[in-house]
């Protein structure tokens, strides 16, 4: 499909990727954290007999900066701080454990960082071990990790499947020497290839490349022959991300000139092309920079509509709870929100002192679920009814939003559904944004107030 540059323009705006609803921005600063334990304790014993739980677990260190990075990281090469981090994760999970009074059933775990191969393979054994260690594993558990093509050895990969993990999340990002030289990731391609055939000789059924556009010095000649060089190793997903430039807030990001980032223009085109060359190699755009191959589960699942979307981004399974483990990590009750410390230090500190380490949250209302949902049906199913009770709200807020994308034909709607159309999935965060009633009030608010200094 051929997509209007100008229209990819006009919807290139700052657009969270809603992993939550309401958006991280909109939480509280602080948490009540009685409030927390009790929503906790109730969920739980909802959902962990229906489902089962989710576990993500944040393993922050890298032993180097990547100068584009947003992730909360630590850079060392002191592998001696392993030890500290794995046993205030313990501690933490011990925390929970006495919150719970079943034993969970784990059916997702994901280890996601910073670089979880930092660690050492029997640190993480160790780790996982004490996760599952008086846990039931779900007969259907999708256990994955995030490597490092760098870091990730054959005993990793052989530690890691024998724990029950089938799914690798590779870093590749770009392959280009010079891109490599300036984000200062230097990553000979040999590296992704052997990874990605040991994982695949270990037994792991489904590897995902992540590669980002809009990096410095990035040309469509560059992501080409990148693209092309990946897909000859059929990774059965693809992440194609989007490049975000907040040097404000990733301090890393001040080290490259910014003249060598892709202009506006360029990098859509950037997009467009990967868009195309993953179509032409077999992939299915799944929505949101995601690819999949149609063997692969993410497809299947997009297919049949059981597409989830939190803050382990697409998944082929619907769990209602989402735990966060380690520093800066964020949990999902179904009905609120907590973020643990973002520094190593307060971590430390409250987890050593028997606390959870929380440091700011959200609570969702009525509303904040029933527009939770909206979100995940467009994200996950490009499709969403409405609930006759909403129209007040939505006529208010989300019509007229919904008028807009209609006359660029991104969405079909009337007061009952809401339906995007194939080129709507091309902007479906543009789409999702008609339902965060926090962001649209927020806008309207402060157009009110400009416009009432304004006379
Ligand atoms: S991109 Fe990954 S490896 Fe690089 S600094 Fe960030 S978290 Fe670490």
């Amino acid at each position: 499909m051929k997509i209007d540059l100008t229209l990819l323009k006009k919807y290139d705006v700052p657009v969270p990727r809603y992993t939550s609803y309401p958006t991280v921005p909109f939480w509280d600063d602080g948490i009540d954290i009685d409030q927390w334990i009790q929503t906790f304790r109730e969920q739980f014993s909802q959902h962990n007999h229906r489902d089962g739980i989710s576990v993500y677990i944040h393993l922050p260190f890298c032993e180097s900066l990547c100068t584009y990075c947003g992730c909360n990281k630590k850079i060392t090469t002191n592998h001696s701080v392993e030890q500290e981090y794995l046993d205030a994760i313990i501690k933490e999970w011990k925390l929970y454990r006495q919150l719970m009074g079943q034993p969970p059933i784990i059916r997702e775990l994901h280890l996601g960082g910073g670089t979880p191969t930092f660690f050492s393979p029997r640190n993480l054994r160790v780790l996982v071990d004490a996760i599952i260690k008086r846990s039931i594993v779900h007969p259907h558990h999708e256990f994955s990790v995030e490597g490092h093509p760098n870091n990730t050895t054959q005993k990793h990969l052989e530690t890691l499947y024998n724990l029950g993990f089938r799914r690798i999340s590779l870093g590749v990002q770009d392959n280009d020497p010079a891109v490599q030289q300036i984000i200062n990731r230097i990553q000979p391609f040999e590296n992704v290839q052997q990874v990605t055939r040991q994982a695949r000789q270990e037994g792991f059924k489904s590897v995902n490349f992540d590669l980002i556009y809009g990096l410095p010095l990035q040309t469509t000649s560059s992501i080409e022959r990148t693209i092309l060089q990946c897909v000859t190793l059929h990774p059965d997903r693809v992440a194609f991300y989007s490049y975000a430039h907040v040097p404000w807030a990733s301090k890393g990001q001040r080290l490259f000139d910014e003249t060598d980032l892709p202009t506006a223009a360029l990098k859509m085109q950037l997009y467009l092309l990967g868009k195309q060359l993953f179509a032409a190699n077999g992939y299915f755009d799944i929505g949101m920079d995601h690819f999949a191959l149609p063997s692969d589960d993410l497809y299947e699942a997009w297919r049949e509509d059981r597409l989830h979307r939190n803050f382990m981004g697409y998944t082929t399974h619907r769990s209602g709870m989402l735990l966060g483990l380690g520093v800066s990590s964020i949990s999902d009750t179904g009905v609120g929100f907590a973020q643990n410390e973002k520094t190593l230090h307060n971590y430390y500190q409250r987890i050593n002192n028997e606390q959870l380490a929380l440091t700011k949250g959200y609570f969702m209302t009525e509303e904040d679920i029933a527009f939770r949902e909206y979100i995940l049906n467009i994200s996950c199913m490009g499709f969403t009814t409405l609930s006759p009770g909403h129209l007040p709200t939505l006529c208010k807020y989300t019509f007229p939003e919904l008028e807009k994308l209609a006359n660029d034909k991104l969405v079909e709607w009337n007061e009952h559904e809401v339906r995007t159309t194939s080129l709507g999935r091309n902007f479906i965060r543009n789409i999702c944004r008609a339902f965060d009633l926090h962001l649209l009030r927020c806008e309207k608010e402060s157009q009110t107030r400009l416009f009432s200094k304004a006379i």
